[in-house]
């Protein structure tokens, strides 16, 4: 974690020395462990909140200005609290104004402006959820601040829905979710049409979590991902001739999607839609063999979503591909696969911690030598959601 008290220097570099009324919250990014694009299917997901992630140093201000600095980015962003709406000029800060807008909509006004110093962690666009992450703490300290409850169901709502409808990033729930609910050494199952959730113990005893990081950038992705959408919501306009009251496709059982497959009318949008299935389907099994510790089942789930995601859901692509076939190869590894969204971004491996080594050398050589990219590599811990760094600060 960043250093609180270089940040603070940097704050008052900034802002101006009020040190005694700036206080640091942190929100985690999150890696999915199984249950790919199913949370906007209203299926079930399991991800994990992560021990890096985005810390915000904030203070009061007399005006009604918002100051937003970033150390990741390079100018600072000022805005008015009464003219909050979304401009291409002010670039990332239009996730933090996304949240003021979001509580302004719930009637949450801020009663004085604030500045604001991101310090981030989190590589930006690789599916590690870094957007979810300064949402979240952005909506965690400012209803911290204005001496407003700090639900963190509610704040994964709003901040999801700040980022579809401020931002215009058409994302579904289980981002926002596990980094403000995120909690030490447990995974989330979360199932996305309810909101019902449990936090599951991820007791991987000689085993580590270790995120690749491909390096590429996602290019095509949000048409991509739109039109994903489109076919999973085409596939259940065929399916209501049998049942006339779906919504979701997360609300059938695999059992019911096979018997009736054969009335979605496009082959495409038939292996989109068996993706979906088969992977809540997965979600669930994972559960019946985590209670057992049965890591090696659970590194075969891992395997099969990945290769449905490749061959029904087409989202990876040669990057991703390239680095769960390199990870595969080495001995120690239960299951490997991508994690997020697809087309670049990261993949999440299962690995002995003997092998942990031999697995960075070795996919990092195999993977650069076949796409010309170098990746980094995360040895992963599982760390809290959300929270305001107090003793820490
Ligand atoms: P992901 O969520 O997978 O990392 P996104 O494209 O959804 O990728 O979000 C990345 C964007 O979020 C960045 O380009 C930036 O606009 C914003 N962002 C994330 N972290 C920070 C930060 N620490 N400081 C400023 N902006 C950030
Ligand atoms: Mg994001």
């Amino acid at each position: 974690m960043a250093q609180i008290s270089e940040l603070k220097r940097q704050f008052a570099e900034l802002f101006g020395g009020t040190e005694e009324k700036v206080r640091a919250f942190q929100a985690p990014g999150r890696v999915n462990l199984i249950g790919e694009h199913t949370d906007y299917n209203g299926g079930s997901v399991f991800p994990a909140a992560l021990t890096f992630g985005t810390t915000l140093l904030v203070s009061p201000r007399a005006d009604r200005k918002l100051s937003f600095a970033s150390t990741n980015f390079p100018a600072k962003k000022e805005v008015s609290i009464d003219n909050i709406e979304f401009n291409e000029e002010d670039d990332w800060a239009n996730y933090p104004k996304g949240i003021v807008w979001e509580l302004a909509q719930r009637n949450i006004e801020l009663s004085h402006g604030y500045n604001f110093l991101y310090h981030g962690e989190i590589p930006n666009g690789s599916g590690l959820s870094s957007s979810a992450s300064i949402e979240v703490v952005t909506a965690y300290a400012l209803l911290t601040l204005e001496g407003q409850p700090t639900d963190t169901v509610r704040i994964a709502q709003w901040s999801q829905h700040a980022e579809n409808e401020f931002v215009g990033v058409k994302c579904g729930i289980m981002d926002q979710f596990a980094v403000a609910n995120g909690r030490k050494d447990h995974a989330i199952l979360l199932d996305c049409d309810t909101l019902k959730y449990e936090l599951v113990p991820f007791r991987s005893g000689e085993y580590r979590l270790v995120i690749g990081n491909t390096n590429k950038r996602r290019g095509l992705v949000d048409s991509k991902y739109n039109e994903r959408r489109a076919q999973c919501e085409q596939a259940v306009q065929d399916l209501k001739a049998a049942f006339p009251q779906l919504t979701l496709l997360g609300q059938l059982t695999l059992a019911e999607y096979n018997a009736n497959e054969h009335l979605i009318q496009d082959e495409t949008v038939r292996r989109r839609a068996r993706h979906v299935v088969e992977e809540i389907d997965r979600v669930a099994k994972s559960m019946e063999v985590l209670a057992k510790d049965d890591l090696a089942a659970f590194g075969r789930l891992m395997n099969g979503s990945h290769d449905s995601l490749r061959d029904l859901y087409e989202v990876t692509g040669d990057e991703l591909d390239a680095m769960v076939d390199a990870a595969r190869a080495v001995p120690g590894v239960l299951g490997s696969r991508m994690t997020g969204a697809g087309f670049g971004g990261c993949t999440v491996s299962l690995v002995h911690e003997s092998s942990v080594e031999r697995f960075i050398a070795e996919v990092g050589e195999k993977y650069e030598a076949k796409t010309g990219l170098k990746p980094a590599f995360y040895v992963c811990d599982i760390g809290d959601g959300v929270r305001e760094l107090k003793g820490e600060a």
